[in-house]
């Protein structure tokens, strides 16, 4: 670890300049930044410590939806009586995301904005080659270890995998982040690799994340987040997928469906098509279980990571499975 100077900000604008500096980065719960610079892939040359700041850690629910404050912990929200209410994916999300050390500390904000677990990506005095810490270095993973790779989303220069839940449940629900004046939806605020996989997301030097606002929706009402890891508490997932349901007046059509993926892509990743295929369909579990098929269009696996294209299908038929039975 190497030195940096330290900054207390007392106001929003106040961070915004000074994380706009070259070599500044934003300070919230620490518990990704921390490591990130004790493995050497951060090096800030100053931290701008926002956890302190005024007014950015509010919940507020209305008939509209939800506005959570960035510096809200994740234990906070998962708990919030309105967002479990009218949210459950969201709180369940959060429920299943790190320990509760972790989510006392952590905001929803630093969630959003962490890193992949690439075990190459956080080598670096094993591993130089990592397009992602250093553009044009190669990729460490494509003919290592990929057991935890993305297998949707992925490009030749990385094939790393998003490993937040918090925002697989946001992109489901049409989810958008507010960075100060400026509005971005979830969806497109985490940036495909391409050929450029150092830049993540669609935030500019001087932005910060200030809230993240949740429409309301009878689908956002009935959800859930079903999360398949390699043990059953403090793991990222091997495969995961927020689901919401609205059924017609009968019980058993299928009004609105939304579907997200975690674990399994280099972004959160709406599955539009499974959506598209189960509205207006009845939900029977041989329908559910054909259509899930379609959250994996595309997918190219890299050996080790090839069992992730037969899971996700069925982490999705299993969680629109269960809200159906709920009904
Ligand atoms: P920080 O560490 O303070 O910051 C993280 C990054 O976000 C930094 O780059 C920082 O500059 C930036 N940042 C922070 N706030 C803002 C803002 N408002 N605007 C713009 N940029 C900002 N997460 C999961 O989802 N699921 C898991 O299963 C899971 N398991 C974990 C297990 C372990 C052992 C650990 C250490 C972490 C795990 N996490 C998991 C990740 C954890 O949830 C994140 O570390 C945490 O949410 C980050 O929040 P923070 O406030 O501590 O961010
Ligand atoms: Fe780096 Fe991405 Fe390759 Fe991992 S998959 S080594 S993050 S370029």
């Amino acid at each position: 670890m190497r030195d940096f100077s330290y900054l207390r900000a007392n106001s929003v604008d106040a961070a915004r300049q000074a994380a706009a500096l070259p070599g500044a980065m934003l300070l919230a719960g620490g518990t990704t930044l921390i490591d990130l610079a004790k493995c050497d892939v951060a090096e800030p040359d100053s931290l701008v410590d926002i956890s302190h700041l005024k007014g950015l850690d509010t919940i507020e629910i209305d008939e509209r939806g939800a506005v959570i404050g960035a510096l809200a912990r994740m234990s906070h929200v998962a708990d919030h009586a309105g967002i479990k209410g009218g949210f459950p994916a969201v709180s369940e999300a959060l429920w299943q995301a790190a320990s509760a050390q972790l989510r006392n500390m952590a905001t929803v904000g630093g969630n959003l904005m962490q890193r992949t677990r690439c075990p190459y990506f956080r080598d670096p005095s094993n591993f130089a080659a990592c397009n992602k810490r250093e553009p044009g270095s190669g990729c460490s993973a494509i003919g290592g270890v990929t057991r935890g790779h993305a297998v949707l989303g992925t490009s030749e220069a990385c094939i790393a995998t998003y490993p937040g839940d918090l925002a697989t449940a946001l992109v489901a629900f049409d989810a958008v982040v507010h960075l100060g004046e400026r509005r971005v939806l979830v969806d497109d605020f985490f940036l495909l690799p391409g050929t450029t996989p150092q830049k993540e997301h669609a935030i500019e030097p001087g932005e910060m994340i200030t809230a993240i606002e949740i429409p309301g929706s009878a689908a956002a009402r009935r959800s859930s987040y079903v999360k398949v890891r390699d043990r059953q508490s403090y793991e990222f997932a091997a495969a995961s997928a927020a689901v919401g349901l609205e059924l017609e007046a009968d019980g058993r059509t299928v009004r609105d469906l939304r579907v997200a993926l975690g674990g399994v892509a280099t972004k959160p990743w709406r599955a539009r098509t499974v959506e598209e295929a189960l509205k207006g369909k009845v939900l029977e579990p041989e329908v559910v279980r054909a259509a899930s098929l379609l959250a994996v269009e595309g997918a190219v696996d890299h050996g080790a990571n090839h069992y992730k294209i037969e899971l996700a299908p069925r982490v999705v038929a299993r969680a629109i499975l269960k809200l159906g039975e709920a009904a």
